[in-house]
This record gives structure tokens, C-alpha cells and sequence, in this order.
């Protein structure tokens, strides 16, 4: 139950495929702005090169040289045009790319949210399975309390202590199987007779092989 319990919640799958996500969304969004500022830019350029055309073209303007400064101003707004069109080309191209990733991050992102569901809804099965095991085991536990006497049980929880959690042993052909020491007779017929037999050298309590128990309390 422990190990569900570390086991539930986010994965580094899913988190690595939100992180994906997010750089990707950031990446497009970067990118975004650029291409923006790109049209904005261009825009603004298109429009000095109209008014610059229309003083060079409009008649209002007569002197030679201001028309010869006008007209080197509009060729170079030209050439300004043409780089920032060639550079927007280039942005938009990176956008579609960072579109193109920010779609597929997204698509593993969902297909990590399916499989870490999926396998969530797994744990909470063996979770609630384990819950109503150890439910029915506690049931269990408490029945068998029902029938041992207040000083039997301190008895056995103080050899439990003492014995490393162990404090019944099965006694299989006259040994104790927990220290190996043989049970004289005499001690088997006294303890059997009273209805508590106890291994004189390792003091846990003894249970005969055919009366072994698997359901022992704690
Ligand atoms: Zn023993």
C-alpha cells in the first residue's frame, strides 16, 4: 500500500510532457510577437515610401536637389522593405515550425494524460482491493481475540516483544522449529494437558504441527 501510495500521482512522463508544452507554447508565442512586430514594421516603411512618393510625384516639391534626396530616400525605404520582407519570410517560417512542435508536444502531452489515467485507475483498483484485504484480515484478527484470555494474549505479546515478532513456534516431531531444541515428553504432556505448551529454550509458545495455525494475532 506504501508503494501505490508513492506511486500515485504525477509521473515524470507526464510532468516532462507538460514542460514540453510549455516551452513549446513559449517558443510559438516568441515567435508570434516577432512576426507582429515584423508587419508592423514593414507597414510602417510602405507607408513612408507612399508619403516620400507622393512629394516626389505630387509636384509641390521643385528643387533639384531636395527631389535628387527624395528620390535616394524612397531607393533605400526600397531596399529597407525588401531585407525586412526577406527577414518576415524567415519568421514566418519558424513559426510554422514552432507551430508544427507546439502541436506534436501537445499530442504527447494528451497520450501521457491517457496512459498516466489509465494506470492510476489500475493503482486505485489494487489500492481499494489491498483496503478491503487488510479490512477482512483485521476482521479476522479480532474474531480470533474474541477467544484468547486477557493473560494468554499479554503473555504472547510480551514473548512477541522479546522474540524478534515471533513468539509462536510449530512443533514438528517433538522440536521446536524456531530454535531446534527437541521437547522432552514429559514437558509435551504437561503443556498439552494445561493448554499452553512453551519451548524450554527458546520460551516461545509451541503449537503442535497438526493444530498449526495460520491466522495468529499480533
Ligand atoms: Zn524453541
Amino acid at each position: 500500500m506504501s508503494q501505490i501510495a508513492a506511486a500515485l500521482g504525477e509521473t515524470d512522463t507526464l510532468r516532462r510532457a507538460r514542460q514540453a508544452v510549455q516551452k513549446a507554447d513559449a517558443w510559438v508565442k516568441q515567435w508570434t510577437v516577432k512576426q507582429l512586430d515584423g508587419e508592423l514594421e514593414i507597414e510602417g516603411i510602405k507607408e513612408e515610401i507612399d508619403s516620400s512618393e507622393k512629394r516626389l510625384y505630387g509636384g509641390s516639391v521643385r528643387n533639384p536637389k531636395e527631389l535628387g534626396d527624395l528620390q535616394a530616400k524612397v531607393f533605400s525605404l526600397r531596399r529597407l522593405l525588401e531585407q525586412k520582407e526577406d527577414q518576415l519570410l524567415e519568421i514566418m517560417m519558424t513559426l510554422e515550425e514552432a507551430e508544427a512542435a507546439q502541436e506534436s508536444a501537445h499530442l504527447c502531452l494528451q497520450q501521457a494524460k491517457a496512459d498516466w489515467q489509465r494506470a492510476q485507475s489500475t493503482l486505485q483498483a489494487e489500492k481499494s482491493e489491498l483496503e478491503n484485504q487488510l479490512a477482512a484480515a483485521e476482521r479476522g484478527r479480532q474474531a480470533l481475540l474474541d477467544h484468547i484470555s486477557p493473560d494468554d494474549l499479554a503473555i504472547y505479546r510480551s514473548l512477541r516483544k522479546a522474540k524478534g515478532g515471533v513468539a509462536v513456534a510449530v512443533m514438528l516431531n517433538k522440536a521446536c522449529t524456531a530454535c531446534g531444541m527437541e521437547v522432552p515428553q514429559g514437558r509435551i504432556s504437561r503443556g498439552l494437558e494445561a493448554g499452553f505448551l512453551t519451548c524450554g529454550n527458546c520460551e516461545r509458545i509451541l503449537v503442535p504441527d497438526q493444530e498449526k495455525s495460520h491466522a495468529l494475532p499480533s
